[in-house]
């Protein structure tokens, strides 16, 4: 696998497209830029890897927008250190983001084919997430509770469980709508009862957040 000037020259010309935009947190956009995207792409995409493109990574899924990962991205303010939890760890792009930001990610994805992909990736790359295959909707109790949370496919409904495991202050982003599109849910945690202030911060479109483990 080569990062050559040529990636690094594309990657640059995205990352100014995604200011133009308007994402403006600059920590994001270099923790963004540090992550070679094709890598996380089937070879055939090489070249259009640093469009602002989603596209098939097997099993039936995608690998997210630039600009939806740098969305949600932002969305967390993601401190050195924090826990955070991701639902959907598809190509492992998204989580090498988080982890180039200094979080202990733990990421959690429901297509085996995926999970046994993406790992090896992302430890190859030196990236050192906890990853589990599993069902997203449980959340990861173990490890619980996370200063951040993140959902990455759009969810039918905000699972209980991982409100319980957010802590108290932490923040969660959530695309949540079961048809085409999904409006993303941007959630702060309250207190112990679960309550919550709920935003709403647009519509984008994901692949669907699944029930039942595929066996
Ligand atoms: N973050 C990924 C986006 C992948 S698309 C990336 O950067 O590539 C969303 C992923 O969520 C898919 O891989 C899909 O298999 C997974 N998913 C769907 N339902 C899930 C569930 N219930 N639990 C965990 N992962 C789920």
């Amino acid at each position: 696998m080569i990062d050559s000037y040529k990636h690094k020259g594309m990657r640059k010309i995205l990352v100014n497209e995604l200011r133009e935009k308007g994402i403006s947190n600059e920590r994001v956009l270099e923790a963004f830029y540090n992550v070679p995207r094709h890598f996380f792409l089937d070879r055939i995409f090489e070249k259009q890897a640093y469009s602002n493109m989603a596209f098939r990574i097997g099993a039936n899924q995608t690998i997210s927008h630039p600009y939806t990962v740098v969305f949600q991205t932002q969305l967390l303010e993601i401190k050195k250190g924090e826990k955070v939890l991701e639902i959907g760890t598809g190509s492992g792009f998204q989580t090498a983001v988080l982890c180039e930001l200094g979080a202990k990610v733990f990421s959690i994805e429901r297509q085996r084919e995926l999970y046994l992909k993406a790992k090896p990736l992302l430890y190859k790359l030196g990236y050192k997430p906890t990853l589990k295959y599993g069902d997203g909707y449980k959340g990861w109790e173990v490890f619980a509770p996370f200063d951040k949370i993140i959902i990455t496919c759009g969810a039918p409904y905000i699972p209980e469980d991982l409100i319980k495991q957010l802590k108290v202050g932490g923040k969660m982003v959530i695309p949540v709508g079961e048809g085409e599109e999904q409006e993303m849910v941007f959630i702060v945690k309250k207190d112990e009862n679960g309550e919550c202030d709920i935003y709403n911060k647009g519509v984008f479109k994901f692949v669907p957040m699944l029930k039942n483990i595929e066996k």
